[in-house]
């Protein structure tokens, strides 16, 4: 049977390029890079290297980039390193949005219920995007800091990151932003973001699972948040990754040397299949910004006015037919919740339940997509009922 993968955002196949530069560091250079010795100097090197190269692409030092163990992980230790460090002022507001992964979202519900913070969840428009004047609107004088994600990981809208750092920035509050979507994809420069904090993680850039990074500004105190040894200056204890931060490193590299051709022919891609479904679909409904979007994600709903369709059999059919795609529904004791980023941007919770997230990657074809979408009015065929 036909298999075609359209799940790059949830995560994407390691390179073998990336692979090929990790493996001595799993075998014949497996020092510890805490050691004094040789070997330990081998491993230190290796990790320098790839701090260094991060904090490059980046625009950042390399003293300001911290490895940690995945994206949720970097979120954590942002929104918790920061806003209970802050709270010894007596600032205990957190500002995010309500279309955070759950990485902040949940971070954010602990800080609630567990520190005694209280934290406003900004609304998006339509698409999905957050208005800096909304966010403007939730600082109080009590806030210590804000979250707002780069780019939304089940429809790729992009936020206005650069503006709303300057209002957070112009109260003299901290500002962190999840790249975890958009590194890679589109430039990421820190300082021209204007960020304090921010989230990274190799695994959707074809690197390795189990790596992410933060930056960490220079100047801004955290609480520690992993209590051990002195790697990470100190900031995380733990022996350190060196092969993962090889290969989180080098697939930055490559996606960086492949973005100029990649980008153009995913947004492409992305043209020929949103037109292909909204010609095969009348009741469709495509969600995220029609420009500012991350290329690579096609998110669409079946309008439950129109058209009947359970959502979770949408995928299983799909799946029989050899296609991995997603939709942003969380599956909760045993039911489909909607997704609440779709229902943030205002969706109707079946609506919202009946769709599907393609994410492309480098090796997806207009063919692949052709096949999905024929896939896809077998499918619906099958299943749908006319309301
Ligand atoms: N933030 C966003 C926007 C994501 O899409 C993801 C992963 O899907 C994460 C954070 C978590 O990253 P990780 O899988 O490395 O924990």
């Amino acid at each position: 049977m036909r298999s075609v993968y359209l799940d790059h955002t949830a995560t994407t196949p390691l390179d073998p390029i990336v692979e090929e530069a990790m493996r001595p560091y799993f075998t014949e250079k497996f020092g510890n890079a805490s050691s004094v010795h040789h070997y330990g100097q081998e491993a230190r090197a290796a990790l320098d290297r790839s701090r260094d190269a991060l904090a490059a692409m980046l625009g950042a030092r390399p003293g300001e980039i911290f490895f940690v163990g995945s994206g949720t992980e970097a979120d954590n230790y942002a929104l918790k390193g920061a806003a209970l460090h802050i709270a010894k002022t007596g600032k205990r507001h957190i500002v995010t949005t309500a279309v955070e992964h759950h990485a902040v979202l949940e971070t954010c519900s602990y800080l609630a219920e567990q520190e005694g913070f209280s934290v406003t969840r900004v609304p998006v428009d339509r698409d999905g995007r957050v208005a800096p004047e909304d966010v403007l609107d939730a600082l109080r004088p009590e806030t210590g800091m804000v979250s707002v994600m780069h780019a939304n990981n089940e429809v790729g809208t992009i936020n206005p990151i650069r503006a709303i750092a300057e209002i957070v920035h112009a109260q003299g509050m901290l500002f962190h932003t999840d790249a975890v979507q958009s590194f890679g994809k589109i430039p990421i420069d820190v300082r021209d973001l204007g960020a304090d904090l921010l989230s990274l993680s190799a695994h959707k850039i074809y690197g390795p699972k189990g790596i992410g990074a933060l930056f960490i500004r220079k100047g801004v105190a955290l609480e520690k948040f992993m209590h051990g040894g002195a790697q990470e200056r100190g900031r995380r204890g733990g022996t350190e990754n060196v092969p993962l931060a090889v290969g989180f490193a080098e697939a930055a590299r490559l996606s960086l040397e492949r973005r100029g051709a990649e980008q153009p022919r995913l947004l492409s891609l992305k043209a020929h299949l949103t037109g292909r479904l909204c010609g095969a679909f009348p009741e469709l409904l495509v969600n995220g910004h029609p420009e500012e979007a991350l290329a690579h994600i096609v998110n669409i709903s079946f309008d439950a006015r129109k058209l009947s369709i359970d959502g979770e059999a949408l995928l299983f059919g799909l799946d029989l037919a050899g296609i991995a795609v997603t939709s942003g529904s969380a599956c909760t004791s045993g039911s489909m919740e909607p997704s609440h980023v779709l229902l943030a941007m205002g969706r109707e919770p079946a609506t919202a339940k009946a769709t599907i997230r393609f994410s492309m990657g480098n090796s997806t074809t207009l063919d692949d997509l052709d096949y999905a979408v024929a896939s896809l009015a077998e499918v619906v065929r099958r299943i749908g009922r006319p309301v």
